[in-house]
C-alpha cells in the first residue's frame, strides 16, 4: 500500500485541516505519528502477537462504537496551545476522517465515550445521612449513579508539550528517549513526527448532568481531577485521603448536575504523583522508620531522598482535558492542590469556589500528609 502520510495541522480550524494522527503497527510509512495506540499495553499487544493470539495486521471494525453523546467541537480545540496532550478529534475518527479509513489508513480512536451508572459505598452512605437525596434521574432510589464514561488515550503534540513545560522540543525529544532506553528512536530520527502516543497510563473522565450544556458559558461545573492512588481508591488503605477526597468530588458532582450544572471527575492514571507505586511503598517504609517519627516536615524529602524529586504529574499538562471539555469556570473545584490549581489559573480557566476535604472524613494517619500539603500551600481553608 502506498498512501502519503497526511499532514497534521494541530490546533488547525476543521478536523480536515487538522488531519488524522496515525500511528500503530499497521501504520507503515504512512504515518505521521510516534508510538502505537494503547502505548502502556504495547507489550501485551507483543505477547498477543508472539503467541498468535492476535492476527497480524488486524484493524478494529469500528461499526456501532461512535460515542454515545455529543462533545464540541469547542472553541478551545481549535485555539493554539490550549489543547496539547490529548487528540481534541480522537473519539469521532471514524466519523470525520472515515474517508481517510476507507482509502486505507489505520486510523483508530484515542478517546471512548459510553453511557453507564456507577454505585459508591460512600454516596450510598450519604443517602442514609439526608446529604444527597435521589431524583430518579441522576441518582436513582436504589443509589445508582448515571453517567457518561470517558476514556482518554494520551496523544503528545511535541511542540506544544515543550512549550508547555518551558523547554525545547530537541531538549524534549532528547530526554523522552533517554529515559525510555530509546523505545522510540523515532523521537530523534523523524523530527517531521511531532505527534508522539506516549506509554503511559490514559485518563477515565466521569460526566455528572445534562453534557448537552457542556461549553454553555452560563452552565456550572463542579470538578474534581484525580490522581490515582489504588492503595486508597480501590483498597481503602488510611494512609491518605486520596478515596475520601474522590468520594467527596463524585458528591459534589452529583449535587451540581441536581441543580441543573454539570459535575466532572477526572481520573489520571498517575499512580504516588506518577513517580509509580514501587516508589511510593519505599517511601512508606522511610517515613515509618524514622526515627524522629512520621512528621509533615519530612513528608516530601521522604519521597525526594528516594525518587530524586518530590513529584513528577505536571499538572500544567491536566488542564487539557477541561479545555476539551469547552469548561472556561469551574464554580465548585474540589481540590486543596495548590499545583492543581496554579495550572487551571495559567490556563486561563476560573475557580469560584475551591472545596477543602472536611476533617471528619481524613482518616487519622492520614493527617501527616495532609499537614505537609497545608504547609508547602496547599488551600487549607475549610469549607
Ligand atoms: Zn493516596
Amino acid at each position: 500500500m502506498n498512501i502519503l502520510p497526511p499532514n497534521i495541522q494541530w490546533a488547525a480550524t476543521t478536523s480536515l485541516e487538522r488531519g488524522p494522527v496515525v500511528a500503530g503497527t499497521n501504520a507503515g510509512t504512512a504515518r505521521n505519528a510516534i508510538g502505537v495506540h494503547a502505548a502502556g499495553f504495547a507489550i501485551y499487544q507483543g505477547l498477543a502477537a508472539a503467541t498468535g493470539a492476535l492476527p497480524e495486521g488486524h484493524r478494529p471494525n469500528l461499526h456501532d462504537t461512535g460515542p454515545s453523546i455529543d462533545i464540541g467541537p469547542f472553541p478551545q480545540w481549535t485555539q493554539a496551545g490550549k489543547i496539547v496532550s490529548l487528540d481534541p478529534w480522537g473519539h469521532r475518527v471514524a466519523e470525520v476522517f472515515g474517508e481517510a479509513r476507507a482509502r486505507g489508513l489505520d486510523i483508530r480512536p484515542s478517546i471512548a465515550v459510553t453511557n453507564g451508572r456507577l454505585r459508591m459505598a460512600e454516596i450510598s452512605d450519604s443517602m442514609r445521612r439526608g446529604r444527597l437525596k435521589p431524583d430518579g434521574d441522576i441518582l436513582t432510589r436504589s443509589g445508582d449513579i448515571c453517567v457518561t464514561k470517558i476514556a482518554i488515550e494520551p496523544v503528545w503534540w511535541l511542540p506544544g508539550i515543550a512549550e508547555r513545560l518551558a523547554v525545547t522540543e530537541q531538549t524534549l525529544r532528547e530526554a523522552l528517549f533517554r529515559c525510555t532506553d530509546g523505545m522510540y528512536p523515532a523521537l530523534i530520527t523523524r523530527l517531521d513526527r511531532k505527534a508522539f502516543l506516549p506509554p503511559i497510563g490514559g485518563s477515565s473522565v466521569y460526566l455528572f448532568g445534562d453534557t448537552r450544556k457542556l461549553g454553555q458559558p452560563a452552565v456550572n461545573i463542579a470538578c474534581r481531577i484525580h490522581d490515582e492512588c489504588s492503595g486508597s481508591d480501590v483498597f481503602g488503605s488510611d494512609i491518605c485521603t486520596c478515596r475520601p477526597y474522590l468520594a467527596l468530588g463524585v458528591e459534589e458532582a452529583i449535587c451540581m448536575a441536581q441543580r441543573g450544572g454539570i459535575g466532572i471527575v477526572v481520573y489520571n492514571r498517575k499512580e504516588g504523583r506518577a513517580l509509580g507505586e514501587v516508589v511510593k511503598l519505599l517511601v512508606y517504609n522511610v517515613r515509618a522508620r524514622s526515627l524522629l517519627g512520621d512528621r509533615a516536615e519530612m513528608y516530601f524529602d521522604c519521597t525526594e531522598q528516594v525518587a530524586g524529586v518530590q513529584d513528577m504529574r505536571f499538572q500544567a499538562l491536566s488542564v487539557d482535558v477541561l479545555h476539551w471539555l469547552g469548561v472556561n469556570r469551574v464554580e465548585r473545584w474540589i481540590s486543596m492542590s495548590n499545583l492543581k490549581s496554579d495550572a487551571l489559573v495559567a490556563a486561563g480557566i476560573k475557580i469560584v469556589n475551591q472545596v477543602a476535604i472536611p476533617d471528619e472524613i481524613i482518616p487519622a494517619h492520614a493527617h501527616v500528609e495532609i499537614s505537609a500539603k497545608q504547609a508547602s500551600g496547599y488551600f487549607s481553608a475549610i469549607n
